[in-house]
C-alpha cells in the first residue's frame, strides 16, 4: 500500500497547517513552501487529516493510484 504525496508549490502558502498535523512528514522549507519529508513520518489517518486541512487545497495524497485527497 503505496501512499503518494504531492505538494503543489504553486497553491502553497505557508500556513504551516500540514506540518502542524503531521510533523515529519511536511515541513516548510527555507521559502515557506510546504515540502514532503517522509510519508512513513505519520499514520495514514493523520496525512489526510493533515491534507484536508489545507486551506489551499495545495496536498494531494494519492494511494494506489487513487486520489484519496
Ligand atoms: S497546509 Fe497547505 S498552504 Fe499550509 S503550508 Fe501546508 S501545503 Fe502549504
Amino acid at each position: 500500500m503505496a501512499i503518494e504525496i504531492v505538494v503543489d508549490p504553486e497553491l502553497c502558502m505557508g500556513s504551516g497547517n500540514c506540518a502542524f498535523w503531521a510533523p515529519g512528514v511536511f515541513e516548510l522549507d527555507d521559502e515557506g513552501i510546504s515540502e514532503v519529508l517522509s510519508v512513513g513520518a505519520q499514520p495514514e489517518d493523520k496525512i489526510i487529516l493533515a491534507a484536508k486541512g489545507c486551506p489551499t487545497q495545495a496536498i494531494s495524497v494519492i494511494k494506489d493510484g487513487e486520489k484519496l485527497v
